[in-house]
């Protein structure tokens, strides 16, 4: 171990003005977006290219301390904190777009380029990439890969796991290592090392760079908004647009709550009080979605909605994805705390949850909104408290255990997006028997035996120990 106090040590690693260590500087890194639970961290590094994050990961062992990869910090699990103190390292000095091969439908990008800078520059080429978080304009490619992160449009197209290619990535000897490249594949390893990677919350090695797969730009897009007085008929719509022979992209809901909250905001959009809202989209050849969108406006219809509302031209669809847009961030503004869960769900089981979360948070007197990804089951209740009062924190602790518990015993699982981080470990042996347990953890054991990767993330008692 090194004599040396940590600051000295990391001016050994990278340039001075690459080292945060005041108290004001720390306090920016100390949460991800579930604000409520901090954790300082003893410094931040932001290297200015990938030669400075291998030089700093070379070194890292000798520190002694955790070490946590952070993109954008908009985690909702807890995932680039520092759980267990240590250096947190940001990556947003590596945000080149290195190349946009459209013949090869293939890109390649640095771990810091954000979401949305990249699908701006795809645009102009005809091309685009698919997982579409809402964060997406600051969440950064790392800390979609590092957490498997899906988004609207996943229920067609998939989520981050379908479009990665090839990733690059340091080890905590400072090797660098290609799991794949443009062609997809294994890379020189047998072993499809890159399927590991994603959704490996920082737990294997810092993500330096990605190959990502491009999709054509699809031609043409109706969007397709409906309310409906009860769960039952909105059930019965999401039930039929899955079976549907148009197969939507993206099939969202707002239950009434969520509804209320956008309709007494200054973003209102004047959808029916008490309604369940639906908004979907179909994308494709002009010809085959034009022949498709009456038939599926029918069957919204059919389904029991009156206010179906339906357009293809860009300012109107923009109106359409306002009330599902504007949810996520009246959320941070009506309560001091929020929590939102991200379970997944056969969807037969959607209105038997979604009781469960009303009931449970009616009964704590805890407000909860659920705004989330239908066609998928994935489900985000949202329970909004205010940790400075005493007991809220724990209230709402409780109900995520019940839900969670429901959760598994109608046949869902613990997230659909948002990863694990140290919000959801103390759940994880609710799905996963010892044995399993035990193969997952033997995981991060191989590439990081002393866990000095990002501990305290997704299994409750993975700590590091010097
Ligand atoms: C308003 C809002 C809406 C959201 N909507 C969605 C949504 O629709 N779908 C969805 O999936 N998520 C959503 N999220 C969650 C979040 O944006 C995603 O999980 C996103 O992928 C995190 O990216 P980030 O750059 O902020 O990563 P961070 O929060 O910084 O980190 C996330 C995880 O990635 C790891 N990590 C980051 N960079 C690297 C790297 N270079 N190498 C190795 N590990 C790394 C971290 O250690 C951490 O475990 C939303 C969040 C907010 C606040």
């Amino acid at each position: 171990m090194n004599p040396l106090p940590l600051s000295s040590q990391l001016k050994q690693l990278l340039p001075r003005g690459r080292i945060l260590d005041s108290p004001a500087q720390l306090a920016g890194y100390a949460a991800d977006a579930l604000g409520y639970k901090s954790y300082l961290p003893d410094a931040v590094v932001i290297p200015a290219d990938a030669d400075e994050l291998v030089g700093f990961m070379k070194g890292a062992r000798q520190l002694g301390v955790p070490v946590i990869l952070r993109g954008a910090g908009t985690s909702l699990s807890g995932g680039p904190v520092a759980a267990q103190g240590g250096v947190v390292v940001h990556t947003s000095g590596l945000k080149r777009i290195r190349e946009i091969n459209v013949e090869g439908f293939w890109c390649e990008v640095e771990c810091g380029v954000a979401l949305n800078d990249l699908d701006a520059a795809l645009k102009p080429h005809g091309v685009f990439y698919p997982p579409d978080p809402s964060s997406g304009p600051v969440c950064t490619l790392g800390g979609n890969v590092a957490s498997n992160a899906g988004g609207a449009h996943c229920f067609r197209y998939g989520v981050t796991s379908n479009y990665v290619l090839g990733v690059e990535v340091v080890l905590l000897d400072g090797s660098v290592q290609r799991f794949g490249g443009p062609a997809g594949g294994r890379g020189p390893w047998r072993e499809d090392w890159k399927r590991f990677m994603i959704g490996s919350e920082g737990t294997l090695g810092a993500f330096t760079r990605f190959w990502l797969r491009l999709l054509p730009l699809p031609e043409k897009v109706w969007t397709l908004r409906a309310t409906y007085p009860d769960l039952r008929s909105i059930e019965a719509a999401i039930h039929a647009l899955v079976a549907h022979s148009s197969y939507p992209a993206a099939i969202e809901m707002l239950d009434p709550r969520g509804v209320a909250m956008v309709e007494t905001s200054q973003m209102a959009v004047g959808l029916p009080k008490g309604s369940f809202m639906l908004l979907l989209e179909i994308d494709g050849p002009p010809a085959l979605v034009d022949a498709r969108v009456g038939p599926v406006a029918d069957l919204l219809r059919h389904a029991g909605s009156n206010d179906v509302v339906l357009s293809d031209q860009d300012a109107m669809r923009q109106k359409l994805w306002k009330a599902r847009k504007a949810a996520g961030g009246l959320l941070g503004q009506l309560s001091p705390d929020y929590v939102v869960q991200d379970a997944v769900i056969p969807k037969s089981a959607l209105a038997d949850v979604l009781q469960l979360v009303y009931d449970e948070a009616d009964a704590a007197g805890i407000r909860a909104v659920n705004v989330f990804h239908a066609g998928d089951g994935n489900l985000h209740p949202n329970f909004l408290f205010d940790s400075r009062v005493p007991g809220e924190l724990e209230k709402v602790e409780l109900i995520s255990e019940r839900l969670m518990r429901r959760v598994i015993e109608v046949g869902g699982t613990l997230s659909g997006e948002h990863g694990i981080g140290n919000d959801k470990s103390a759940y994880m042996p609710l799905v996963f028997g010892p044995d399993s347990m035990r193969l997952q953890w033997a995981v991060p054991a191989a590439f990081n035996p002393t866990h000095q990767l990002n501990p305290l993330k997704v299994f409750q008692n993975r700590r590091f120990a010097t």
